[in-house]
């Protein structure tokens, strides 16, 4: 194997150009990483990517299967036919006994293209069962919903990152790359250097609140009244583009109407904005070149999350900025396949190439490549939250795998996730290490990791990459492509399945062929030789989509034969979408809003991050933030450690005094486990829309923690 060799960051959606190269033996041997000249991040890492090369030799790295008879015994090593065979077993006489549906997958938005679609062929195909989601229903859902309603199609960003240094005004809604992805801010900065303005909308003054020129800091799930206060100020003051709304949209009227209830005072009482803060941010989004809209998790994590993404669209449509050059609405997905993830089968309601379940011609354009019936497939399955609350009941699964997620931690309700998993009749957890998933489990498959696989991913930009393999996997590992190819053939559908990645790819590019997310064109040459191809890219010779929505005259970059979006009419549609308090709002005994997020060092359920050794270095442990009147009400000094409670669980954790958050809400990263595991205290109440749980705000008490003992058990 040929040394260094160009891959992509494992973790978030940024997916940075890096090389692997072997270490000399008297440097310390093993592994490194470089940042390489991609166009997203042109050699820039965070520290994450940086110390990505820990994992590739790490101690813990699990290199056996491991299974147990009962959940009260310690773990034994087991061949992989022991296992596999285990596992077929099971899922087989659980179906027998309680039905298809009784067998489920629960996988995760950090897999490969090939594996996300494997993972829902496997489910539709080798069991033929409803029951697969993922774990980017936590993360982008309700994002994708709105987009999905709004303009017919959801790429999380309609054109490429290195556009946002073009745009003169940017606003920020929710979300902070200046700690989740700091190379992206190679982008903001240049745009800043040329002039450009800076919003950030956010409860916290972040890292990406600093580098900006305005800060609107509501309260936490408000967020929707104040794009509704800003689309008001808008037509007050005859900011709307009527030319653009008339000519590529419908649905203005209504909405027009409607934001006649969102006058400034009364916004400014639901949000918690001044006024005066309100009118500067229209000003700017409404008078610049080229205005951009980036929403994040901040805006979408709520039980009313894919409104408030409306909400934000609605401002952007009125404003005209949709496909006008280095203009529009994007959202900045999260995890490292956050969008393919979602594009091809993972969903518990969607097929490939984002084609519908429910869509009788869906389903038989993809039974066709598959080689299948199309009555054999089953119907749309229930969403990830909804999965895992039901684990074990009547009517729920019973037998299920986990792939690339780990849910005891990232979940919301946490313990009471924890309790689901503890009522199956078997739990098969992949991972690379013993995460606290794995630990619950009846059957751990040790499963390769990035620079050990061949493969694809798409990025925040709807880039479609290749990840390559710069390692060889220790022995004793396995591709979740592979697993998922040999147990189908242990249930006797193994001739559908390949375990070859670029095999799986060319049949996932005939399965999106027509698709929204269409593939047909992109070719692993293709990409090789272009560094990455954008979706659409309905045939070889098609260019891909760098930027969509421009409609017909702008170049040949339509995503509509119709019109300019890819809706039926190739209008966008404006929505109607009011305010709603949310779920859950603090009382006399959880007086306070906790919203949770990403720290800088750490990286989802921390089972990488966790365990290297740099970002423990960085970041040894998670802090709450308070700010400093809060904590003087509470008796809590800088640095002492605090309970959080909720009405469904318990956290402790250091606190940090910040005058950067407001006095009524607290902030705490969700990457730590046992004690620290904050998800425990989240609210699972889901959005009726994209079934996201409300993780951005729920109510809370907090109290001084007693010295020494854990109060959380
Ligand atoms: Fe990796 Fe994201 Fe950091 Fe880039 S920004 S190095 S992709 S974690």
């Amino acid at each position: 194997m040929s040394l260094p060799v160009l891959t992509h960051c494992p973790y978030c959606s940024l997916q940075c150009g890096m090389t692997v190269a072997a270490r000399a033996e008297d440097d310390g041997g093993g592994w490194e990483v470089e940042g390489a000249n991609f166009p997203t991040n042109r050699g820039g890492l965070c520290e994450k990517g940086r110390s990505s090369a820990e994992l590739l030799a790490h101690p813990d790295r699990l290199t056996t299967p491991l299974v147990r008879d009962s959940r009260r015994e310690p773990f034994r090593e087991a061949t992989w036919d022991e296992a596999l065979d285990r596992v077929a077993t099971a899922l087989r006489d659980t179906q027998q006994r309680y039905g298809a549906d009784a067998a489920g997958l629960f996988g995760g938005g950090g897999m490969t293209n090939e594996k996300a679609y494997q993972a829902g062929k496997f489910v539709r195909v080798a069991l033929r069962s409803a029951s697969i989601d993922y774990n980017g229903r936590f993360c982008m859902s309700s994002a994708a919903a709105a987009a999905t309603k709004a303009f017919g199609v959801d790429r999380g960003m309609p054109f490429p990152l290195a556009d946002i240094a073009r745009a003169d005004t940017v606003l920020l809604v929710g979300s902070n790359p200046g700690d989740t992805m700091p190379p992206a801010m190679r982008w903001f900065a240049a745009g800043r250097e040329r002039g450009a303005t800076h919003l950030v909308v956010d409860p916290r003054y972040t890292a990406s609140a600093a580098a900006a020129d305005v800060h609107l800091q509501p309260v936490p799930g408000t967020d929707l009244a104040l794009a509704n206060g800003l689309l008001h100020l808008a037509i007050k003051h005859r900011l709307v583009d009527t030319a653009y709304v008339a000519e590529r949209t419908t649905g203005w009227d209504a909405v027009r109407r409607a934001m006649r209830q969102y006058w400034p005072d009364r916004v400014e009482r639901i949000t918690g904005v001044p006024v005066r803060v309100m009118e500067r941010a229209v000003r700017l989004l409404a008078e610049s070149r080229a205005t951009m809209i980036l929403s994040g998790r901040g805006a979408e994590q709520h039980a009313h999350g894919s409104d408030t993404a409306l909400a934000w669209i609605n401002l952007a449509l009125a404003l005209g900025l949709p496909g006008r050059p280095y203009s529009g609405w994007a959202t900045m997905t999260g995890q490292g396949n956050g969008q393919g993830g979602r594009e091809h089968g993972q969903k518990a309601d969607q097929l490939p190439g984002y084609r519908m379940l429910a869509d009788p011609a869906a389903r038989a354009h993809v039974a066709a490549v598959w080689g299948v019936d199309p009555d054999e497939l089953p119907r749309p399955g229930v969403s990830a939250y909804e999965m895992l609350d039901r684990l074990g009941t009547d009517g729920g699964v019973r037998a299920l795998m986990v792939m690339a997620s780990n849910v005891v931690v990232s979940a919301p309700r946490a313990d009471h996730v924890r309790e689901r998993l503890g009522a199956l009749d078997l739990l098969v957890v992949s991972d690379l290490f013993l995460s606290e998933t794995a630990a619950l489990a009846d059957v751990v498959l040790p499963c390769t990791q990035w620079a050990e696989e061949e493969g694809t991913m798409t990025n925040v930009e709807g880039r479609v990459l290749r990840r390559r393999r710069a390692v060889e996997a220790p022995d004793g590992v396995r591709s979740d492509l592979d697993v998922l190819a040999d147990l189908a053939g242990r249930l006797g559908r193994g001739q559908y399945f390949s375990a070859d990645p670029q095999t799986v790819f060319d049949e996932l590019r005939r399965a999106s062929a027509g698709g929204k997310a269409d593939y047909a064109g992109i070719s692993w040459a293709r990409i090789e030789a272009e560094r990455g191809v954008f979706w659409p890219c309905p045939d070889e010779d098609h260019p891909g989509t760098p930027r969509m929505f421009r409609g017909a005259g702008e170049g040949a970059e339509r995503s509509s034969t119709r019109g300019y979006f890819a809706t039926p009419d190739g209008r966008a549609r404006f929505h109607v979408v009011h305010h709603r308090e949310p779920a859950e709002t603090p009382d006399g005994e959880y007086p306070y809003r906790l919203t949770t997020g990403r720290s800088r060092a750490h990286y989802q359920s921390g089972t990488q991050t966790r365990r290297t050794k740099a970002l423990l270095d960085a970041e040894p442990e998670p802090v709450v933030e308070i700010h400093p009147d809060l904590a003087a009400r509470l008796g809590v000094a800088d640095g002492a450690d605090v309970l959080l409670r909720s009405r469904r669980g318990r956290a402790r954790m250091r606190a940090r005094l910040a005058s950067t958050i407001r006095a009524d809400t607290v902030f705490a990263p969700f990457h730590w486990a046992g004690e620290q595991t904050i998800n425990a205290l989240t609210n699972p109440a889901l959005d009726p829309a994209s079934r996201m749980p409300e993780f951005k705000v729920c109510a809370v008490d907090i109290t001084a923690a007693p010295a020494g003992e854990d109060t959380t058990a």
